[in-house]
């Protein structure tokens, strides 16, 4: 099986599992009782949190372990909302951002929040202007992502921030897809992220607060995370999540390289006849999503089983929903159809990635024969 889809989730790294197996079984004591073993896997919990704050690397904050970055993004945004000052009662979002987002902010406005989803241009990126039309007074929240999921294009979110401070306003950036790939803009309130995006395990995420913007509690229980969010906290996956976060900051540099190369040998190996959906310059270039048109990129898939790739967005795919992200760039059901995104990175080598993109070529090129 050649794996092309590490924006749904990466392969777990061996350093991760490595780390994470002491804890699994032997060392099991809960790390919020006091005796010496509870205090020992409390402390392996805090090593976690400084490494996963050192590659976030805002100034500021804190790190709290959620079980999800979508956990972290409900917090984020109901919590925001429940402690908001009376008359700011708006958040701006995007059309492109994840469904952990527009659909929290859809229940939200259910509630009486007034939300505007502001479009995207055709690259995928936002129009400042059209953010600067829409901030007054009375928004309390302005929710970006960094890196988008499925086409990979990056926000300006330094700037986002900036405008919506001047707003007094805050700034929620989902950074999920963002983090250990490329530097977390300074200017964001709150930021959210997730082990298994680098490498690390699944069912734990965290948020990242400024001091002076945390959000009020969204879990309640036993008081854990300082009162913020309740619930035991499993030391295996505080530690997978602190390694992945470390080897995260120490390989950027590597991994952006080798990205570059993988990215460079896919376009060559597919040849000229697929469009790159969303900007070409400001993107991620781990993730390509591309279409060519009279493809069924369904087809192609079920073609390929030997090769992981996705259709759209992970967490939608098997919804049958077609892509939002793909429609708010102006593509139409049948462009959309014929989309593919394929994902690498730390792990893909070159002879994998060109022989996958290759036989997906290959495979486009024989429908069309089939076509004609
Ligand atoms: N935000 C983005 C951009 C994502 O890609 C994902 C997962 O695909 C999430 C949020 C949700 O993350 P989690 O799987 O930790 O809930």
């Amino acid at each position: 099986m050649i794996y092309l889809d590490y924006q749904a989730t990466p392969p777990v790294a061996p350093e991760v599992t490595a780390a994470m197996e002491p804890w699994v079984a032997a060392k099991f004591a809960n790390p919020h009782s006091p005796s010496r073993l509870g205090r020992e896997a409390e402390a392996a919990i805090e090593v976690a949190r400084g490494q996963v704050e050192r590659a976030i690397d805002l100034e500021g904050g804190r790190v709290a372990f959620t079980g999800s970055a979508t956990e972290a993004l409900n917090w984020a945004l109901k919590g925001t909302v429940e402690k908001a000052q009376p008359g700011r009662n708006r958040i701006i979002t995007l059309a492109t951002e994840h469904a952990a987002v527009l659909d929290t902010c859809e229940w939200l406005a259910g509630r009486g929040i007034d939300l505007t989803v502001l479009p995207v241009k055709r690259d995928g990126i936002l129009d400042l202007e059209s953010l600067d039309r829409e901030l007054d007074e009375r928004v309390l929240l302005v929710a970006v992502m960094l890196v988008n999921n499925e086409i990979g294009v990056l926000q300006p979110v330094g700037k986002i921030a900036q405008m919506a401070h001047d707003a007094g306003a805050l700034m929620l950036c989902d950074a999920v897809q963002g983090l250990g790939r490329l530097a977390i803009p300074p200017g964001p309130d709150l930021v959210a992220v997730s082990a298994h995006k680098i490498h690390g395990p699944k069912g734990i995420g965290a948020l990242w607060m400024r001091e002076t913007a945390e959000p009020d509690p969204f879990i309640h229980g036993g008081g854990q995370e300082s009162g913020l969010r309740s619930g035991t906290l499993s030391p295996q996956l505080c530690v997978g999540f602190g390694v992945a976060a470390k080897l995260a900051s120490e390989c950027r540099e590597h991994d952006h390289a080798h990205v570059h190369i993988l990215w460079r040998d896919a376009m060559r190996a597919l040849g000229p006849d697929w469009e790159i959906n969303g900007s070409t310059s400001l993107r991620y270039l781990g993730n390509l999503n591309i279409r060519r048109d009279g493809v069924d990129a369904a087809r192609l898939l079920a073609d390929l089983r030997d090769i992981a790739f996705s259709l759209g967005s992970a967490c939608a795919s098997g919804s049958g929903r077609p892509s939002h992200v793909l429609r708010a760039l102006g593509l139409d059901d049948r462009q959309s159809r014929s989309s593919i995104r394929l994902g690498f990175g730390r792990y893909t080598t070159q002879d994998e990635l060109i022989d996958a993109c290759s036989r997906i070529a290959s495979a486009a090129r024989t429908q069309e024969c089939l076509l004609a």
